[in-house]
């Protein structure tokens, strides 16, 4: 018998930037637990590719191509989902990317970019999500900060405003909809390897080093590591957790 607190049978759940790193580890988690999965990025190849992976675990899987800093383009994603999956129970913002530059370098048109990505997607979708998920009765919004939404870096100016604020948008919506029944959390990943990660450790030199030699665990993290705390988010265990911001990193921000 599955365990009913992590069981998501009969959820449908939108992972934005699902079809690589951190959230395809999250939507194979969902997916484990018996959620239905829409993914959502703007690479239809690796989209594709991700669905396969979702369906061989067994349940329903959709692609819907969204570029999710265009506000049309992510109405007509929701109707999508609605339409063919049925309801909408989870959604995880996590779509993201970085310009890795010094704050006084940094063009109006990267800043832009960069908060449109990081934190604007996070509230376009919510708001166009938001009535399905009361509908749902039992909404889960996840949201994806950063070790930038506590410290700073000096490569990462846009970045971190963007993950800063992902946090306080969180604990605006948690609030704003306990009494919808909606829960709303942040996750905040450590040092992950996956592509974006790539471009930082060959952009910012000796990174490699420092993230080993600070995470008590003394590895970066695996995509697979989110797939836990994304079930555990979305599913009726964390009826009672809202607003939080979860490091999910090893133990980086807690090393002194
Ligand atoms: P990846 O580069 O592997 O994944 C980024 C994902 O976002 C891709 O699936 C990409 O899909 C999607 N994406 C980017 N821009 C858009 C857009 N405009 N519209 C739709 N989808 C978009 O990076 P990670 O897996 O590492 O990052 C995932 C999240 O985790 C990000 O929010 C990142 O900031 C955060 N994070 C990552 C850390 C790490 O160490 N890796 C640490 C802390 C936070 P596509 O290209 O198809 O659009």
């Amino acid at each position: 018998m599955k365990n009913q607190l992590f069981d998501l049978s009969g959820k449908v759940a939108i992972v934005t930037g699902g079809n690589g790193g951190i959230g395809l580890g999250m939507a194979r988690g969902l997916a484990d637990a018996g959620a239905a999965i829409a993914v959502v990025g703007r690479n239809e190849a690796k989209s594709s590719a991700a669905v396969e992976d979702l369906r061989q675990r067994g349940v329903k899987a959709i692609a819907v191509t969204t570029d999710v800093t265009d506000k049309a383009a992510v109405a007509t994603m929701i109707a999508r989902v609605v339409k063919e999956l049925g309801r909408i129970d989870i959604l995880v913002n996590n779509a993201g990317m970085s310009i890795r530059k010094a704050p006084h370098e940094l063009e109006l048109e990267e800043w832009s970019k960069v908060i449109d990505t990081n934190l604007t997607s996070a509230f376009v979708c919510s708001k166009a999500a938001y009535p399905a998920l009361k509908a749902s009765g039992n909404g889960k919004v996840i949201n994806i900060g950063s070790m930038m939404s506590i410290f700073g870096a000096s490569f990462a100016a846009a970045y971190a405003a963007s993950k800063g604020g992902i946090v306080q948008y969180t604990r605006a919506c948690a609030t704003a909809w306990a009494s919808d029944n909606i829960q709303v959390n942040a996750i905040l990943p450590g040092w992950i390897d996956t592509d974006l990660t790539k471009g930082a450790r060959q952009q910012v030199s000796g990174l490699h080093e420092r993230v080993l030699a600070r995470t008590p665990a003394a590895r970066w993290g695996t995509t697979g590591d989110f797939a836990g705390i994304a079930v555990f988010l979305a599913s009726p265990a964390s009826d009672f957790v809202t607003g939080t911001a979860i490091p999910v990193d090893g133990g980086y921000s807690i090393m002194a």
